[in-house]
C-alpha cells in the first residue's frame, strides 16, 4: 500500500467511528428510556464518582460513599444481567472496531477501501473489466498470435513478481489494432486485483496533466499529477498521439520517468511509433531512458492484423 490515500482512508475511518459513537449513544438512550431504574441508578453512579473522586483529590476520608458507590454498581451490573441488557457498539467492521488495522497491519476492511480507491483512480476507461484469462491469442489466428502469447506469458509473470522484478519499464511498439491496449488492461487489472496502485492514462490524458501542473492551475489535473507520480504502475496508451507542447511534452515525459525510476516505481508505454520516429519525436534522450537494457522490457515492432476488424 502507498501512502497517497492516507488522509482519504483516515478520513473514511473516521467518519465509521463517528457513525458507530451515534449508533452506540442512541443504543445507550434507547435502553435507558425503556428502563427508568436503571437510569435513575447510573445517575446516582455518576455523581458517587464524583464525590469520591473529589474527596480522594482533597484527601478527606470516603469510605461510606466508596461503600454506597460500590452496592450501585453491583446493583446495576445485576440489573444489567437480569433484563438480558446489552449496550453494544455497532461498528461498520467488528473485526477492527473501525480501526483499519489488527496488530499493527491493515485489517482486510481497510485493503478493501485502499482497493476501492485505487480503482477509481486508476481510470481504466477502455477495458475495466478484461484479465489475462481473456486473451484469446491461443485460438484466434491471427498473424501475431504465436508472439501476443508469448508476450501475454512474460508480461504475467513481471505481474506475478511485481514487487521484486528488476523490470522498471516497457515499451511495447506495434500497429493498431493488434492488441496493445487488452494486454495493458490485463496487466492493470491484475495488479489492482493484487492491490497495487495503477494509472491508466493515453498520452493525450497525460499530457493535459503535464500542461495543468506546467501552467500551476489549481484543479483536479493538478492533482492527478500527484498520482501520475505516485502511483505504483503508470500505463502511457498510445505514446506519439498527443500534441508535442514546447517545454512540456518531452520535458515532462522525460522527468516524470526520472523521477518514477528513481522511485522504483513501473512505467508502461504502448506506442504505434517504431524506435527511430521515437528518437525523431522525443530525442534519444527519453527512449534510451525507456528502453535502458539494465531494466526494460522492450518489444518492438508488432505486425498483425488489426483485431478490431477481425
Ligand atoms: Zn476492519
Amino acid at each position: 500500500m502507498i501512502n497517497y490515500f492516507d488522509k482519504k482512508l483516515e478520513s473514511i475511518l473516521n467518519s465509521r467511528r463517528t457513525i458507530a459513537k451515534e449508533r452506540a449513544q442512541k443504543n445507550y438512550e434507547e435502553i435507558l428510556s425503556a428502563h427508568p431504574d436503571l437510569k435513575e441508578k447510573i445517575k446516582i453512579k455518576k455523581s458517587l464518582e464524583l464525590e469520591v473522586s473529589r474527596n480522594t483529590a482533597l484527601k478527606k476520608p470516603c469510605e461510606e460513599i466508596s461503600a454506597r458507590l460500590s452496592d450501585t454498581e453491583k446493583y446495576i451490573k445485576d440489573y444489567v444481567n437480569a433484563n438480558g441488557i446489552k449496550f453494544t457498539s455497532t461498528y461498520t467492521c467488528p473485526l477492527c472496531k473501525d480501526t483499519g488495522y489488527l496488530d499493527k497491519k491493515p485489517c482486510k476492511c481497510l485493503v478493501a477501501e485502499y482497493n476501492k480507491l485505487i480503482r477509481q483512480n486508476a481510470s481504466l476507461s477502455p477495458m475495466p473489466e478484461f484479465t489475462f484469462k481473456d486473451n484469446t491469442f491461443a485460438t484466434n489466428g491471427a498473424p501475431q498470435a504465436a508472439g501476443m502469447n508469448k508476450l501475454y506469458a512474460k508480461m504475467q509473470a513481471v505481474v506475478n513478481k511485481f514487487h521484486t522484478t528488476k523490470y522498471n519499464c516497457f515499451l511495447l511498439c506495434g500497429a493498431s489494432g493488434v492488441g496493445k491496449t487488452s494486454l495493458a488492461a490485463a496487466i492493470a487489472n491484475d495488479l489492482l486485483d493484487k492491490n497495487v496502485s495503477v494509472m491508466y492514462l493515453t498520452s493525450f490524458e497525460l499530457v493535459n496533466i503535464f500542461l495543468d501542473k506546467h501552467t500551476r492551475k489549481d484543479t483536479a489535473f493538478r492533482k492527478a499529477y500527484d498520482y501520475v507520480l505516485a502511483c505504483e504502475m503508470l500505463i502511457v496508451d498510445n505514446l506519439g498521439a498527443e500534441p508535442i507542447y514546447k517545454n512540456v511534452t518531452v520535458e515532462y515525459l522525460l522527468s516524470t520517468l526520472e523521477k518514477r525510476l528513481g522511485e522504483n516505481k513501473k512505467t508502461m508505454f504502448l506506442t504505434q511509433l517504431d524506435g527511430q520516429q521515437l528518437v525523431n519525436r522525443y530525442g534519444s534522450a527519453l527512449l534510451s531512458k525507456i528502453a535502458d537494457k539494465n531494466y526494460s522490457i522492450s518489444i518492438g515492432y508488432i505486425q498483425g492484423e488489426d483485431l478490431r476488424k477481425l
